[in-house]
Protein backbone atom coordinates (compact mmCIF):
# COMPACT_ATOMS: atom_id res chain seq x y z
CA UNK A 1 0.00 0.00 0.00
CA UNK A 2 1.25 4.03 -0.27
CA UNK A 3 1.73 6.09 2.41
CA UNK A 4 2.78 9.82 2.69
CA UNK A 5 6.39 9.43 4.62
CA UNK A 6 7.68 12.67 5.44
CA UNK A 7 12.12 12.25 5.40
CA UNK A 8 12.60 16.10 6.12
CA UNK A 9 11.49 19.25 5.62
CA UNK A 10 10.03 20.21 2.36
CA UNK A 11 10.96 16.30 1.31
CA UNK A 12 7.43 14.29 1.41
CA UNK A 13 7.32 11.17 -0.56
CA UNK A 14 4.64 8.60 -1.54
CA UNK A 15 6.01 5.05 -0.62
CA UNK A 16 5.10 1.45 -0.43
CA UNK A 17 4.76 0.29 2.85
CA UNK A 18 3.64 -3.12 4.21
CA UNK A 19 0.12 -3.98 5.62
CA UNK A 20 0.37 -4.68 9.14
CA UNK A 21 -1.76 -7.73 10.14
CA UNK A 22 -4.78 -7.62 12.09
CA UNK A 23 -4.23 -8.52 16.06
CA UNK A 24 -6.74 -9.04 18.48
CA UNK A 25 -9.19 -6.34 19.35
CA UNK A 26 -7.92 -4.51 16.37
CA UNK A 27 -9.40 -4.05 12.91
CA UNK A 28 -8.38 -2.93 9.24
CA UNK A 29 -9.34 0.52 7.96
CA UNK A 30 -9.33 1.35 4.10
CA UNK A 31 -8.43 5.06 4.27
CA UNK A 32 -10.67 7.62 2.40
CA UNK A 33 -10.16 11.11 3.62
CA UNK A 34 -7.27 12.59 5.66
CA UNK A 35 -7.33 16.31 6.89
CA UNK A 36 -4.15 18.66 6.76
CA UNK A 37 -3.70 19.72 10.25
CA UNK A 38 -1.44 22.46 11.22
CA UNK A 39 1.20 20.04 12.83
CA UNK A 40 1.18 18.33 9.60
CA UNK A 41 2.42 21.48 8.06
CA UNK A 42 5.00 22.21 10.92
CA UNK A 43 6.48 18.75 10.03
CA UNK A 44 6.50 19.18 6.51
CA UNK A 45 8.04 22.66 6.35
CA UNK A 46 10.07 23.16 9.46
CA UNK A 47 10.69 19.34 10.12
CA UNK A 48 8.47 20.15 13.36
CA UNK A 49 7.99 22.68 16.59
CA UNK A 50 9.23 23.52 19.36
CA UNK A 51 11.55 20.76 20.63
CA UNK A 52 9.47 18.30 18.51
CA UNK A 53 11.73 17.04 15.46
CA UNK A 54 11.08 14.67 12.62
CA UNK A 55 14.56 12.27 13.41
CA UNK A 56 13.39 9.34 11.25
CA UNK A 57 10.77 8.55 8.15
CA UNK A 58 7.54 9.45 9.15
CA UNK A 59 3.99 8.81 7.95
CA UNK A 60 1.91 12.13 8.41
CA UNK A 61 -1.45 12.23 9.10
CA UNK A 62 -4.03 11.85 12.27
CA UNK A 63 -7.52 13.42 10.99
CA UNK A 64 -8.99 10.57 9.07
CA UNK A 65 -11.89 8.32 7.93
CA UNK A 66 -12.59 5.32 6.21
CA UNK A 67 -14.36 1.79 5.95
CA UNK A 68 -13.96 -0.90 8.31
CA UNK A 69 -12.10 -3.73 5.80
CA UNK A 70 -11.51 -6.68 8.19
CA UNK A 71 -12.15 -6.87 11.87
CA UNK A 72 -10.64 -9.47 14.88
CA UNK A 73 -13.12 -12.56 16.00
CA UNK A 74 -13.41 -10.72 19.22
CA UNK A 75 -14.22 -7.19 17.95
CA UNK A 76 -17.99 -6.47 18.81
CA UNK A 77 -17.69 -2.77 17.78
CA UNK A 78 -17.77 -2.64 14.24
CA UNK A 79 -18.87 -4.11 11.44
CA UNK A 80 -16.93 -4.92 7.84
CA UNK A 81 -18.13 -2.24 5.63
CA UNK A 82 -19.25 0.12 8.62
CA UNK A 83 -18.35 4.14 7.52
CA UNK A 84 -15.66 5.62 10.45
CA UNK A 85 -13.84 8.62 11.70
CA UNK A 86 -10.57 7.40 13.29
CA UNK A 87 -9.54 8.62 16.51
CA UNK A 88 -5.80 9.47 16.16
CA UNK A 89 -5.33 8.45 20.44
CA UNK A 90 -4.36 5.37 21.39
CA UNK A 91 -3.44 6.00 25.37
CA UNK A 92 -2.22 3.43 27.31
CA UNK A 93 -4.95 3.17 29.71
CA UNK A 94 -2.96 1.71 32.63
CA UNK A 95 -0.41 4.53 33.44
CA UNK A 96 -1.33 6.83 36.67
CA UNK A 97 -3.06 9.60 34.71
CA UNK A 98 -4.93 7.09 32.40
CA UNK A 99 -6.76 5.89 35.59
CA UNK A 100 -7.34 9.47 36.49
CA UNK A 101 -8.92 10.18 33.25
CA UNK A 102 -6.22 12.13 32.06
CA UNK A 103 -5.81 10.19 29.17
CA UNK A 104 -4.52 13.16 27.24
CA UNK A 105 -1.07 12.62 29.39
CA UNK A 106 -0.99 9.42 29.21
CA UNK A 107 2.42 8.42 29.93
CA UNK A 108 2.87 6.13 27.27
CA UNK A 109 0.92 7.66 24.47
CA UNK A 110 0.61 6.62 20.82
CA UNK A 111 -0.75 9.32 19.09
CA UNK A 112 -0.85 8.64 15.00
CA UNK A 113 1.44 10.67 13.28
CA UNK A 114 3.64 12.35 15.76
CA UNK A 115 7.40 12.28 16.14
CA UNK A 116 7.30 13.12 20.02
CA UNK A 117 8.57 9.97 20.99
CA UNK A 118 11.34 7.84 19.39
CA UNK A 119 10.13 5.72 17.27
CA UNK A 120 7.99 8.21 16.06
CA UNK A 121 4.21 6.69 15.94
CA UNK A 122 3.65 6.22 12.59
CA UNK A 123 0.58 8.12 10.98
CA UNK A 124 -2.78 7.45 9.14
CA UNK A 125 -2.12 9.22 5.68
CA UNK A 126 -1.87 5.76 4.01
CA UNK A 127 -4.44 3.47 1.96
CA UNK A 128 -4.99 1.15 4.88
CA UNK A 129 -4.45 1.02 8.76
CA UNK A 130 -4.51 -1.33 11.25
CA UNK A 131 -6.00 0.19 14.61
CA UNK A 132 -7.87 -0.74 17.72
CA UNK A 133 -11.43 -1.25 17.78
CA UNK A 134 -11.79 1.51 20.55
CA UNK A 135 -10.58 3.77 18.16
CA UNK A 136 -13.63 3.61 15.61
CA UNK A 137 -16.35 5.90 15.94
CA UNK A 138 -19.26 4.81 13.42
CA UNK A 139 -20.46 7.71 10.90
CA UNK A 140 -24.22 8.32 10.34
CA UNK A 141 -25.47 7.85 7.35
CA UNK A 142 -25.07 11.14 4.92
CA UNK A 143 -22.66 12.00 6.69
CA UNK A 144 -19.11 13.27 4.50
CA UNK A 145 -15.82 11.58 4.88
CA UNK A 146 -14.65 14.89 5.09
CA UNK A 147 -16.58 15.81 7.99
CA UNK A 148 -15.59 12.40 9.57
CA UNK A 149 -12.17 13.32 9.27
CA UNK A 150 -12.83 16.83 10.63
CA UNK A 151 -13.95 14.88 14.03
CA UNK A 152 -10.29 15.19 15.08
CA UNK A 153 -10.06 18.68 15.35
CA UNK A 154 -13.03 19.73 16.60
CA UNK A 155 -12.64 17.23 19.29
CA UNK A 156 -9.64 19.44 20.28
CA UNK A 157 -11.72 22.33 20.14
CA UNK A 158 -14.12 20.57 22.59
CA UNK A 159 -11.89 20.08 24.91
CA UNK A 160 -10.28 23.24 24.97
CA UNK A 161 -14.39 24.57 25.95
CA UNK A 162 -14.64 22.35 28.45
CA UNK A 163 -11.09 23.44 29.53
CA UNK A 164 -13.02 26.81 30.33
CA UNK A 165 -15.41 25.83 32.07
CA UNK A 166 -18.58 27.23 31.60
CA UNK A 167 -19.50 29.37 28.56
CA UNK A 168 -23.46 29.98 29.09
CA UNK A 169 -24.09 33.78 28.81
CA UNK A 170 -20.06 34.47 27.87
CA UNK A 171 -18.76 36.79 26.00
CA UNK A 172 -15.69 34.95 23.78
CA UNK A 173 -12.60 36.07 21.91
CA UNK A 174 -10.66 33.56 19.78
CA UNK A 175 -7.62 34.81 18.44
CA UNK A 176 -6.27 32.81 15.22
CA UNK A 177 -9.01 32.10 12.63
CA UNK A 178 -7.55 28.78 11.51
CA UNK A 179 -9.32 25.76 11.39
CA UNK A 180 -9.16 25.20 15.04
CA UNK A 181 -10.05 28.73 15.70
CA UNK A 182 -12.89 28.18 13.61
CA UNK A 183 -13.75 25.31 15.09
CA UNK A 184 -13.76 26.98 18.63
CA UNK A 185 -16.21 29.27 17.45
CA UNK A 186 -18.48 26.56 16.25
CA UNK A 187 -17.93 24.34 19.90
CA UNK A 188 -18.56 28.11 21.89
CA UNK A 189 -21.69 28.53 20.45
CA UNK A 190 -22.91 25.16 20.98
CA UNK A 191 -22.17 25.47 24.43
CA UNK A 192 -23.73 28.59 24.65
CA UNK A 193 -21.45 32.06 24.44
CA UNK A 194 -23.56 34.43 23.59
CA UNK A 195 -21.19 36.90 22.03
CA UNK A 196 -18.13 35.35 20.05
CA UNK A 197 -15.33 37.75 18.44
CA UNK A 198 -12.98 36.43 16.47
CA UNK A 199 -9.49 37.62 15.01
CA UNK A 200 -6.88 36.78 12.59
CA UNK A 201 -4.49 38.63 10.60
CA UNK A 202 -5.70 37.45 7.32
CA UNK A 203 -9.28 38.50 5.57
CA UNK A 204 -9.95 35.16 3.87
CA UNK A 205 -10.34 32.87 7.25
CA UNK A 206 -11.82 36.10 8.71
CA UNK A 207 -14.62 35.76 6.03
CA UNK A 208 -14.93 31.74 6.64
CA UNK A 209 -15.21 32.11 10.58
CA UNK A 210 -18.12 34.64 10.15
CA UNK A 211 -19.76 31.86 8.06
CA UNK A 212 -19.23 29.69 10.42
CA UNK A 213 -21.27 31.45 13.25
CA UNK A 214 -18.59 34.59 14.86
CA UNK A 215 -20.85 37.72 15.70
CA UNK A 216 -17.68 39.78 15.07
CA UNK A 217 -14.55 39.39 13.19
CA UNK A 218 -11.32 41.89 13.55
CA UNK A 219 -8.76 41.96 11.03
CA UNK A 220 -5.99 42.89 14.00
CA UNK A 221 -3.19 43.95 10.93
CA UNK A 222 -6.04 46.33 9.33
CA UNK A 223 -8.04 47.50 12.39
CA UNK A 224 -6.78 46.90 15.55
CA UNK A 225 -8.72 49.83 16.96
CA UNK A 226 -11.74 47.81 16.59
CA UNK A 227 -10.21 45.38 19.27
CA UNK A 228 -8.82 47.35 21.41
CA UNK A 229 -12.10 49.30 22.06
CA UNK A 230 -12.93 46.04 23.86
CA UNK A 231 -10.23 47.20 26.63
CA UNK A 232 -13.01 49.66 28.55
CA UNK A 233 -13.39 49.39 32.13
CA UNK A 234 -10.63 46.94 32.52
CA UNK A 235 -11.66 44.19 29.41
CA UNK A 236 -14.96 42.86 28.33
CA UNK A 237 -14.52 39.33 27.34
CA UNK A 238 -15.44 36.24 30.01
CA UNK A 239 -13.18 34.10 28.14
CA UNK A 240 -10.00 34.16 25.81
CA UNK A 241 -9.08 31.28 23.14
CA UNK A 242 -5.79 31.92 22.03
CA UNK A 243 -5.12 29.63 18.64
CA UNK A 244 -2.67 31.44 17.17
CA UNK A 245 0.37 31.20 19.02
CA UNK A 246 1.24 34.38 18.35
CA UNK A 247 2.82 36.16 20.93
CA UNK A 248 1.24 39.93 19.76
CA UNK A 249 -2.07 38.01 19.62
CA UNK A 250 -2.17 37.33 23.06
CA UNK A 251 -0.81 39.77 24.12
CA UNK A 252 -3.44 42.50 22.80
CA UNK A 253 -5.74 40.03 23.88
CA UNK A 254 -5.32 41.11 27.34
CA UNK A 255 -6.05 43.97 27.40
CA UNK A 256 -9.56 43.38 26.44
CA UNK A 257 -9.90 40.16 28.88
CA UNK A 258 -11.80 40.87 32.36
CA UNK A 259 -10.20 40.35 35.68
CA UNK A 260 -11.00 36.84 36.48
CA UNK A 261 -11.67 36.17 33.04
CA UNK A 262 -10.02 32.50 31.67
CA UNK A 263 -7.31 32.68 29.17
CA UNK A 264 -7.66 28.94 26.99
CA UNK A 265 -4.12 28.48 24.91
CA UNK A 266 -4.44 25.93 22.21
CA UNK A 267 -2.41 27.50 19.84
CA UNK A 268 1.22 25.92 19.70
CA UNK A 269 4.60 28.39 18.72
CA UNK A 270 7.36 27.79 16.67
CA UNK A 271 9.03 29.06 19.30
CA UNK A 272 8.80 30.04 23.26
CA UNK A 273 6.55 32.94 23.61
CA UNK A 274 7.24 35.71 26.13
CA UNK A 275 4.54 37.35 28.45
CA UNK A 276 3.29 40.01 30.28
CA UNK A 277 2.78 38.29 33.38
CA UNK A 278 2.81 40.87 35.42
CA UNK A 279 -1.13 41.53 33.67
CA UNK A 280 -1.88 37.83 34.42
CA UNK A 281 -1.43 38.78 38.48
CA UNK A 282 -3.39 42.59 38.31
CA UNK A 283 -6.13 41.19 36.46
CA UNK A 284 -6.57 37.60 38.15
CA UNK A 285 -6.55 35.59 35.16
CA UNK A 286 -7.15 31.80 34.98
CA UNK A 287 -4.50 30.80 32.38
CA UNK A 288 -5.03 27.13 30.88
CA UNK A 289 -3.18 25.02 28.15
CA UNK A 290 -5.63 22.63 26.33
CA UNK A 291 -4.11 19.82 24.74
CA UNK A 292 -5.75 17.07 22.16
CA UNK A 293 -8.40 15.63 23.84
CA UNK A 294 -9.82 12.24 25.24
CA UNK A 295 -13.42 11.85 25.67
CA UNK A 296 -14.53 14.65 23.25
CA UNK A 297 -13.73 12.89 20.52
CA UNK A 298 -17.26 10.83 20.89
CA UNK A 299 -18.73 13.94 21.38
CA UNK A 300 -17.56 15.37 18.10
CA UNK A 301 -18.39 12.49 16.16
CA UNK A 302 -22.31 12.52 17.77
CA UNK A 303 -22.50 16.47 17.12
CA UNK A 304 -21.36 15.54 13.37
CA UNK A 305 -23.85 12.36 13.34
CA UNK A 306 -26.57 14.46 14.61
CA UNK A 307 -26.13 17.41 12.27
CA UNK A 308 -25.94 19.88 15.14
CA UNK A 309 -22.42 21.74 13.61
CA UNK A 310 -21.98 22.12 10.36
CA UNK A 311 -18.15 21.66 9.42
CA UNK A 312 -18.51 21.67 5.35
CA UNK A 313 -18.11 25.45 4.67
CA UNK A 314 -14.58 24.66 6.49
CA UNK A 315 -13.44 22.28 3.62
CA UNK A 316 -11.77 24.11 0.73
CA UNK A 317 -10.59 21.76 -1.14
CA UNK A 318 -10.08 18.36 -2.21
CA UNK A 319 -6.97 16.89 -3.71
CA UNK A 320 -5.77 13.46 -4.39
CA UNK A 321 -2.68 11.89 -1.89
CA UNK A 322 -0.61 11.39 -4.76
CA UNK A 323 -0.73 15.59 -5.20
CA UNK A 324 0.62 15.81 -1.94
CA UNK A 325 3.12 18.09 -2.33
CA UNK A 326 0.27 20.91 -3.82
CA UNK A 327 -1.87 20.06 -1.24
CA UNK A 328 0.50 21.20 1.48
CA UNK A 329 1.27 23.85 -0.63
CA UNK A 330 -2.38 25.16 -0.69
CA UNK A 331 -2.85 24.33 2.94
CA UNK A 332 -0.07 26.41 4.19
CA UNK A 333 -1.73 29.80 1.89
CA UNK A 334 -4.40 31.01 4.16
CA UNK A 335 -5.20 34.11 1.50
CA UNK A 336 -6.79 30.50 -0.03
CA UNK A 337 -7.31 27.83 2.30
CA UNK A 338 -8.93 26.81 5.53
CA UNK A 339 -9.27 22.53 5.92
CA UNK A 340 -7.50 20.61 3.22
CA UNK A 341 -8.54 17.49 2.45
CA UNK A 342 -6.80 13.87 1.27
CA UNK A 343 -8.63 11.85 -1.41
CA UNK A 344 -6.83 8.50 -0.61
CA UNK A 345 -9.11 6.34 -2.79
ZN1 LIG B 1 -1.64 5.85 29.96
Amino acid sequence: MEALVIHSPGDLRVENIPAPAVGTGQIRVRIRTGGICGSDLHYYQHGGFGAIRIQQPMVLGHEVAGVVEAIAPDVQRVRVGDRIAVCPSHPCGTCRFCQQGLQNHCLDMRYFGSAMRMPHVQGAFRQEMVVGAAQAYPLAPGVSDAEGAMAEPLAVALHAVNRAGPLLGRKVLVTGCGPIGAMVVIAARRAGATTIVATDVVEQPLRKVAKVGADEVINVAQAPEQLARYAQDKGQFDVLFEASGNERALRAAFDVVRPRGVVVQLGLSGSELTLPFNTVVAKEFDLRGAFRFHEEFGVAVDLINQGLVDLKPLVSATLPYRDAGRAFALAADRTQSMKVILDFE
